[in-house]
């Protein structure tokens, strides 16, 4: 049945950045569009303060903003992040066989190697677009070029880590390159062969906003609330049934549609459906300090673990690996440790020996003694934290795809039935800013397309 185009409600669930950006994209098309949150809007990009500044949590890095763009494009808005390049890009990786910085930069010992590589991601380069803005489909003849492209770089490699060890490359640049499965929330050997390429096609295209990613939060409730979109925070949803809504305090709202960004599994737990256990997505432990003076660190920092077989046996087992995956962002007197931890919920707190042990791993590899302890204040966001707004076990991309479906050639369940729908990280693999921004564009052109 086709509908006609008119003012219709729509009840969003979550206000996150998918949540938002939906929002936007929907008002912009004359629905009048509500957006509960249960807590303040942003999700994982919230503003917290420690030791008198602020700190932007969540998403650091800012990559192919070619998405960002299409979003400003569709709203008819000017771009207000006034996006930065991060100095040093993807930053240097301190692997066991040295530091390699990413991309390899010229002169340096791995650039043939890191040349090479980069050829044999090149095909795919003009299709990333394609793939993160278009509904996959298989009548579509740009999704099909994109998907072949896709696999012809890809080749017969099931994971990351056989794609990789295909290349043959040294040891240093091959452990460097596979730390980038993290961007599917993954152990390499788990992560889809496509994010092998990462670094490759990101390149040197790192960025944040002039003015911290917060403007990007800021940015999306200016353009919701100019086209009529409520945002309703402290608003949390208890239950759904059909399109009636319940919030935590009782009061009852109907929607003609509800579109649900939040986690597939608190969805399916508001709808009163039982969950299935399964993989799932790392978890973290966040630390953000305050620090005295500016740091002496390069703005980009990565810590793989000493071995990704026993980061991967730790992660399925659900236990703390001994050495694990670590980014570091210093900002001026900003420092933000980012620790990848199991999504046990767990509230792992700054003395937890694991966490202690773990920053001094930090310390010693970047050889920064005593960092930490100087801070003058911190915020730590844990498993607990982000079980809280998202997946109950704080996986932070949500439950882990089987491989094949991991990648973006398998039809995601945007649709769940006529009058509900779903976006965000849960349901767009490897769910960062790109994948939701993209993963938005997406579901309003097919509820678009279905006459909503
Ligand atoms: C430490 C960290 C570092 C990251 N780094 C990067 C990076 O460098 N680059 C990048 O691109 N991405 C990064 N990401 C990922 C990025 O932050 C997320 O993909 C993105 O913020 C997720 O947005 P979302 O809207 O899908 O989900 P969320 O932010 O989880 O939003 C869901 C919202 O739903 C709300 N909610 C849940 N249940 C209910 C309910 N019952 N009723 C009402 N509201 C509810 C929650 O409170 C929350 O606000 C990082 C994430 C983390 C945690």
């Amino acid at each position: 049945m086709t509908r006609t185009v008119g003012t219709r409600t729509v009840g969003i669930l979550g206000g996150g950045i998918a949540g938002l950006t939906l929002a936007a994209l929907l008002a912009a098309r004359g629905h009048a569009v509500t957006v509960y949150e249960q807590d303040r809007a942003g999700g994982k990009l919230r503003r917290e303060q420690a030791g008198g500044l602020s700190f932007d949590t969540g998403p650091s890095l800012f990559t192919f903003p070619d998405v960002w763009r299409a979003v400003l494009a569709r709203l008819r808005e000017p771009d207000p992040l006034d996006l930065r390049p991060l100095p040093g890009a993807l930053g240097v990786h301190h692997t066991p066989h040295g530091p390699v910085p990413l991309p390899v930069p010229p002169g340096h010992a791995l650039l043939p190697h890191w040349q090479r590589y980069v050829r044999a991601a090149a095909p795919l380069a003009p299709f990333l677009g394609v793939l993160l803005t278009t509904p996959p489909r298989l009548n579509d003849p740009a999704f099909l070029r994109a998907s072949a492209a896709l696999l012809r770089v890809t080749g017969p490699h099931a994971s990351a880590a056989a794609w990789l060890r295909a290349r043959q490359l040294p040891p240093a640049l091959e452990h460097a390159l596979a730390t980038h499965a993290l961007n599917a929330g993954l152990s390499p050997a788990d992560a889809p062969a496509l994010y092998a390429l990462i670094p490759a096609l990101v390149g040197a295209d790192v960025f944040r906003p002039a003015h911290g990613m917060g403007t990007l939060l800021d940015a999306l409730r200016r353009f919701g609330e100019a086209r009529g979109v409520t945002i309703r925070e402290g608003a949390g949803v208890r239950a759904l049934s059909g399109t009636t809504l319940t919030l935590n305090g009782g009061e009852v709202r109907r929607h003609d549609l509800i579109v649900s960004a939040v986690d597939p599994a608190r969805l399916a737990r508001l709808r009163g459906q039982s969950v299935r256990p399964g993989p799932r997505t790392v978890s973290g432990v966040a630390v953000y300090a305050a620090l005295p003076t500016p740091t002496p660190l390069p703005a980009t920092s990565v810590i793989p673990p000493d071995s990704f077989r026993d980061f991967r046996a730790a992660l399925r087992a659900g236990a703390l690996p001994h050495t694990t995956l670590t980014l570091v962002h210093a900002d001026g007197p900003r420092l933000a440790v980012l620790l990848t931890a199991p999504p046990t919920g767990r509230p792992l707190t700054a003395d937890h020996p694991w966490v202690q042990g773990q920053l001094r791993r930090v310390e010693r590899i970047l050889n920064v003694p005593g960092l930490l302890d100087s801070a003058l204040g911190t915020v730590i966001l844990n498993p607990a934290h982000y079980a809280r707004g998202g997946h109950p076990g704080g996986a932070i991309y949500g439950a882990a795809l089987p491989a094949l479906r991991g990648g973006p050639l398998h039809p995601q369940p945007y649709r769940l039935t006529r009058d509900l729908w779903q976006v965000g990280t849960g349901v767009h693999p490897g769910g960062g800013l790109p994948a939701i921004l993209g993963g938005a564009l997406i579901v309003d052109r097919l509820l678009r397309e279905a006459g909503w």
